[in-house]
This record gives C-alpha cells, sequence and structure tokens, in this order.
C-alpha cells in the first residue's frame, strides 16, 4: 500500500460539467498516480495553469482533506439540480494501492448518496466490493483500452493491471450494480496492434460500454489512416454492443466524414 504524503484544502468541490457521465462532478484529489502517458488531459490542464510543475509532481496525489465538510456544506444547494455526479473528471477516486484515497471516496459516495443523488464512477483502480452496499442507482466504471498487461505498464504506469480491474467490476455487477467500461482512448495500430473484438469479449458483462478516439497525441496523426480506423472501430462497437442488448455511447469526434 501506499502512503498519502501531501494534503490540500479547496473552499469548493461540486461544480457543473459538460461530460458525459454526469452534469455534476468532483475531484477530491490533486494528481493522479496512475500516471497515464496516452497523455492524460486532466495533466496537461494543470501543468498549461501551473497547478503542477512536473510530471513527478502529477504522480503525487494531493488529497483534498476538507471533502467530506465540503459536501456537507454544498449537497443541500446542489442535490434537486443533480441527476449524477461523477467521480472523477481530473483524478482518479480509486488510485491503486492508496487506501486513504479509497476511503475518501467511499465516504464520498455514502455522503452524495444520503442526499438522494446519484454517482457514477471511473476508474483505473480496482473497485471495491463495499460500493455494492450502497446505492443501487450508482454507475461503476471501469477504463480498459487494452488487455496486454506489458502496454498497461508502459502506457498507465501506476494503475492497477488489467485483470485485477476487470474482475473487480465483474464481481460488483455479480452483486446487482450498474457497470459499465470506458474503451477510452483507444490506440491504433501503429501504437499497439491488438484485437477490438478480443477486448469487446472482455467486457461483454457490463451494461454500458462508452468508446472513444485518441486525442492529443502525435503517434495519432503520424498514422495516416487514423480516420478510417475509427471509423471502422466505431461500427464494431456498435454492432457488438446491438449484438448483446448493450447501452453505448460513441465519444464525441470519433466517426469522421470521409
Ligand atoms: S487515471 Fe485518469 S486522471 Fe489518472 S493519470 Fe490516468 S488519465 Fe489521468
Amino acid at each position: 500500500m501506499k502512503k498519502v504524503t501531501k494534503y490540500i484544502s479547496r473552499k469548493t468541490l461540486i461544480y457543473k460539467t459538460g461530460v458525459e457521465y454526469g452534469d455534476y462532478t468532483m475531484n477530491h484529489v490533486l494528481g493522479c498516480s496512475h500516471g497515464c502517458k496516452y497523455p492524460c488531459y486532466a495533466y496537461l490542464q494543470k501543468k498549461r495553469f501551473g497547478n503542477v510543475d512536473s510530471y513527478e509532481e502529477w504522480c503525487t496525489p494531493a488529497l483534498v482533506k476538507n471533502t467530506l465538510e465540503l459536501l456537507d456544506a454544498e449537497l443541500p444547494k446542489f442535490k434537486n439540480k443533480i441527476e449524477t455526479l461523477h467521480l472523477c473528471f481530473t483524478t482518479d477516486p480509486f488510485m491503486y494501492e492508496y487506501d486513504e484515497i479509497q476511503e475518501m471516496s467511499i465516504k464520498a459516495i455514502k455522503k452524495i448518496n444520503n442526499a438522494g443523488v446519484k454517482c457514477s464512477v471511473l476508474t483505473k483502480g480496482i473497485l471495491p466490493i463495499a460500493l455494492s452496499e450502497l446505492s443501487k442507482d450508482n454507475e461503476y466504471g471501469i477504463t480498459i483500452v487494452s488487455l496486454d498487461e506489458s502496454f498497461r505498464e508502459r502506457i498507465e504506469p501506476g494503475a492497477a493491471p488489467i485483470l485485477e480491474r476487470l474482475s473487480a467490476l465483474k464481481a460488483l455487477h455479480g452483486a446487482g450494480c450498474k457497470t459499465w467500461v470506458s474503451i477510452e482512448p483507444y490506440p491504433t495500430p501503429n501504437i499497439i496492434c491488438q484485437d477490438l473484438s478480443a477486448v469487446l469479449e472482455s467486457v461483454a458483462f457490463a451494461d454500458k460500454i462508452i468508446f472513444g478516439r485518441t486525442n492529443y497525441s502525435k503517434e495519432i496523426s503520424s498514422y495516416k489512416k487514423h480516420k478510417q480506423f475509427y471509423n471502422d472501430c466505431v461500427k464494431e462497437v456498435i454492432e457488438f454492443c446491438e449484438k448483446h442488448n448493450k447501452v453505448y455511447h460513441i465519444k464525441e469526434g470519433t466517426i469522421t466524414e470521409i
């Protein structure tokens, strides 16, 4: 297990967002030890606005110590406006091997549910089975862009091993929770040559699949056929989801008119 070594206080926590997972979101950690090299959009933004100076600093998470107090103050104001509160947009609520962050996330979700608000959760860590005891309206998701563990070690160096991620999600599904998988940012064949159908089959138990392309990467623009590639992937995802009766969402910009 890893210890949190940095703490910060914030003045506000819940905010409105345009992401498709929830109409409101909260980020109770600054930074993320998963250190994804896709690259991570949150890291690029935090670096650009001077919130972190380096990749090493980004990978050293700072926990917002007044998270629960902020929720107590803000939930009464927001609870009638929020349809789904998403954890998290610029960090990971179940950061791998950080017990203290995971415990704070569970306490936060409990508090949010007690205010009558449901949560959506997205992680590249391990979703604890304790989540199955919380509101069954919550939706629990993991990101999987490949089944290749050596690729995962290279591109998501601090995140949980893929099979562990998958089996935790499967356990929640088995316990009657709503589950979903984000296959995003999906890599092009010049980054890793792999079979999308194998990725889809591995998550066939989940209730919903989100698929999206890789952005902000030089490797993508150097792959000349990327538009056709993503159009073909989208077709395969939609066919798979329709065949297995799954809800799906294709992220904006993934399909291109050629
Ligand atoms: S898990 Fe998400 S927030 Fe964390 S480094 Fe990866 S992309 Fe960024």
